[in-house]
């Protein structure tokens, strides 16, 4: 593992996009905190203070759900026909892919991942999330039921279902890949016609102010997107509580998640999630090793482990387990850790200084009960948030590294003897996000798959995420899918029409 240098220099369009606290976005317009307060948000690549930004309490969420509610009747919204709801996300999708490289920069400088993974992959990913989604609401249909009424055997009726947004939306996202889990909660929420409060996660709130504007520019009624970042305690809380918001998607940990299901309960709002993971890749025997060894690294070290479908439990057949556990670790070695805005990093720092802490003492603790460090281990003694990619052996399946999500760059590698004992395995959690298997027999392919219980299985691949494909939880990973058809489906009511004729 080699350090980078630090050589970078902002666009000037950042420079001036954080030399002024930055405001949040209420029925079209941006304002101060009620409260007059702010908060600061910090490089994670030198732990420096980068902009001030407004803090969204109650007060802020109040107005903010209230601007929604009137977006959400107005007849500019309301009343805006699919194609023309079509072509307005897809000119968001442009105006994104137009500031790819500025919006890249903010999202390294703010998150710290490298800007080639920001450019290539977030920003990449979001403006495909946006066009994607831009092709449904021409197609939203309901359909035509026969139905019979056995009770009534004369009479005749005309039945169809037709499908309606679901009102005010909460949306409550990571800092993870905070772009991207912006588009991924606003795309469908706007291909529906619902009208949406964004609380952007306290750590990273900067791309999706950013995006704010893009929104604005593209043309969107006042009100139809509000944008108010703030703390979880506060404008989280009060966001998942609001009585007038009609559906909550959060994206986090599993801990917060329970607490945003309670915090639904008062008007039983709609709920879905996307929480935490453990996932196992499985590498059996037969498996191509320049595919599985590095496959395998990346499955865990992508955005320095911070994913939630990470592949941070590693099975592999025993009879490779050196060969892999080797391979990975030599991965891990090769990476060029340093800040995300110099240009030849690969690997960034963990995005907060709790973060660091958290994954430095999972780390430590599993050091403690036994466990051995194949290559990493420490965090890096330089300013900024840096831990060591981390590749843990000799493991034991009630040890915390094993069961708790870390969300950091540490793999624990288990060795396994047969098919039946890894499915036990790997389905010995209270996650199930993601898995993936390793292989080049289809037979097994075809026996494990179906086995594990994970909203994805990989095969070949990890963390491939793709708009058009579900994804989401088995387990404590979450409640329904995002992407594809199914993230249409969580922002829409169905109502049946029932006619006598
Ligand atoms: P992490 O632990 O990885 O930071 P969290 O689940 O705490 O992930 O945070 C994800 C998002 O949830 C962030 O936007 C955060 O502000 C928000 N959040 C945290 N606590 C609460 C809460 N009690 N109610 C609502 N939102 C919250």
């Amino acid at each position: 593992m080699s350090v980078a240098t630090q050589q970078f220099t902002l666009r000037q369009a950042n420079q001036a996009f954080l030399a002024q606290p930055r405001k949040m976005l209420i029925d079209g317009k941006w304002v101060a905190a009620a409260s007059g307060k702010t908060f600061a948000v910090f490089d994670p690549g030198t732990g420096r203070e980068i902009a001030q930004v407004a803090a969204a309490d109650k007060a802020d969420i109040d107005l903010a759900v209230a601007a929604a509610r009137r977006a959400f009747t107005n007849k500019a919204w309301a009343g805006m026909k699919a194609c023309d709801r079509e072509r307005l996300l897809n000119r968001l999708a442009d105006l994104v892919e137009a500031n790819a490289d500025e919006l890249a920069e903010l999202e390294s400088l703010d998150n710290g991942k490298s800007v080639n993974l920001a450019r290539y992959v977030d920003v990449v990913a979001a403006v495909d999330c946006l066009r994607y989604m831009a092709g449904w609401p021409t197609k939203i249909e309901g359909s035509t039921i026969p139905v019979s009424v056995p009770y009534m055997p004369d009479a005749k009726f005309f039945a169809y279902t037709m499908r309606e947004p679901v009102g005010v939306v909460g949306q409550i996202i990571p800092w993870n890949f905070p772009l991207l889990m912006a588009a991924w909660k606003l795309a469908p929420a706007l291909a529906t016609g619902c009208t949406v409060v964004l609380k952007p996660a306290e750590q990273t709130p900067l791309s999706a102010l950013r995006l704010g504007e893009l929104v604005l520019e593209a043309g969107y009624p006042a009100g139809v997107v509000n944008i108010c970042p703030g703390f979880g305690e506060t404008a989280g809380a009060a966001l998942a509580a609001h009585p007038d918001v009609d559906k909550v998607a959060f994206t986090g940990s599993t801990e917060v998640g329970k607490l945003i299901v309670q915090a639904a309960l008062g008007n039983l709002k709609k709920v879905s999630l996307e929480l935490g993971g453990k996932s196992p890749a499985i590498v059996l025997p037969d498996a191509d090793m320049d595919i599985a060894i590095p496959g395998a690294a990346m499955a865990i070290f992508f955005n320095q482990g911070q994913v939630c479908c990470a592949g941070s439990r590693l099975y592999v057949h025993k009879s490779i387990f050196d060969k892999v556990v080797d391979g990975v670790a030599g991965v891990a070695k090769g990476f060029t850790v340093g800040h995300g805005l110099s240009p030849s990093t690969q690997m960034g720092p963990l995005v907060s200084e709790e973060q660091a802490l958290r994954v430095a003492s999972y780390i430590e603790d599993g050091l403690k009960s036994g466990v051995e460090a194949v290559t990493g281990g420490r965090r890096l003694d330089q300013p900024g948030y840096f831990v060591e990619p981390t590749v843990l052996v000799k493991v034991k399946p009630e040890m915390k590294v094993v069961k708790e999500e870390i969300f950091g760059p540490v793999v624990v590698a288990m060795p396994f003897d047969d098919l039946d004992e890894v499915v036990t395995q790997a389905n010995n959690t209270i996650y199930g996000l993601g898995a993936s298997i390793w292989t080049r027999d289809l037979g097994k392919m075809h026996r494990l798959a179906p086995a594990l219980k994970a909203g994805t299985v990989w095969v070949n691949c990890h963390s491939v995420i793709d708009a058009a494909l579900p994804f989401g939880g088995f387990k404590q990973s979450g409640w329904g899918r995002e992407l594809g058809r199914e993230a249409i489906d969580l922002y829409m009511e169905r109502k049946s029409v029932c006619a006598m004729v």
